[in-house]
């Protein structure tokens, strides 16, 4: 696995792969790598004869300077593990090699960004979409690779790639979840072994509103009347959202009639835990 630090190494290699008539495959992620990242890598590499894996913890994308300071890094284990699975390039730049003195340009998609995590974190996706931009143009990648984990992210992503005129595929990816129903996320990492245990709650109510609706309820407002009951009912759980809204567009909807996603949201102690489900 070759590993590239600088923008103009990057560019140079994928512009050799694209002559040479390579189909790149790119996965942005921020390290501390776990089973969902990984099954975007193998994803990558059976889409493009080549693979490359971004490992950048983005500034831009923290409405907190201490939630960006505690990110979890791992940096060993993580070149151990995309080497283990066939990546061809590790791209892990410095925070100033991507935003050096002077940089000055955002990318902002507007309505699917609003809603959900974008209510709460107001500068949030105005950074995921100004670094992805910036990873799409210098590693050229034919498909990127993305976590349905972070549903919105997609959809904002999608959004961008439609509206710029990027061309490349996105392909979302369902979550991978611990055998016991937990999202892998890195932010699991941070949790306690009681707080571990309280995060279950999520998954279960997920798992139980789609259970309501394939029982027959259609009324939003019941259904995210239990999904809370469901949080908090152990304790330790503050829900920031707990929203059903349309797939595609993210409209809030009030009466489920096709494909809805509930989108979650909760703060478990110092850990904030997203998840969600399309219910069918
Ligand atoms: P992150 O490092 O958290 O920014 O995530 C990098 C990519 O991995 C994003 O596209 C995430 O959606 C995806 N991802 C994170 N967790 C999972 C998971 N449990 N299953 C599938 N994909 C995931």
């Amino acid at each position: 696995m070759r590993i590239i630090n600088h923008i103009c190494d990057m560019q140079r290699w994928s512009e050799a792969q694209r002559v040479a008539g390579k189909k790149i495959a790119f996965v942005p992620t921020m390290g501390y790598l776990h089973e969902g990242h990984l099954s975007l890598v193998l994803k990558g590499k059976k889409q493009g004869d080549v693979v490359v894996v971004s490992i950048f913890v983005n500034p831009m994308q923290f409405n907190q300077q201490s939630d960006f300071d505690k990110y979890p890094r791992k940096d060993e284990q993580d070149r151990r593990m995309l080497e283990e699975v066939g990546t061809d390039v590790l791209f892990y730049p410095t925070a100033p090699e991507i935003y050096p003195e002077g940089f000055q340009t955002a990318v902002e998609v507007s309505k699917v960004a609003d809603p959900l995590c974008g209510a709460f974190r107001p500068e949030h996706f105005r950074g995921v979409a100004t670094v992805v931009a910036k990873l799409f143009n210098i590693v050229k990648p034919h498909v990127a690779v993305f976590g349905q984990k972070d549903f919105q992210q997609c959809v904002v992503i999608q959004q961008m790639v439609k509206d710029l005129n990027f061309d490349l595929e996105i392909l979302p990816m369902p979550t991978i979840r611990e055998s016991d129903g937990l999202a892998m996320s890195s932010r699991n990492a941070r949790l306690s072994p009681a707080e571990r245990h309280t995060s279950l709650s999520i998954a279960r109510a997920l798992n139980h509103a789609q259970e309501m609706v394939t029982e027959g309820e259609r009324r939003a407002e019941i259904i995210l009347k239990t999904v809370q009951e469901i949080l908090t009912r152990e304790g330790g759980v503050r829900v920031e959202y707990a929203s059903l809204c349309h797939p595609e567009t993210l409209e809030e909807v009030t009466q489920l009639s096709g494909p809805t996603l509930l989108a979650i949201a909760a703060w478990v102690g110092e850990v904030r835990l997203i998840d969600n489900r399309v219910l069918q």
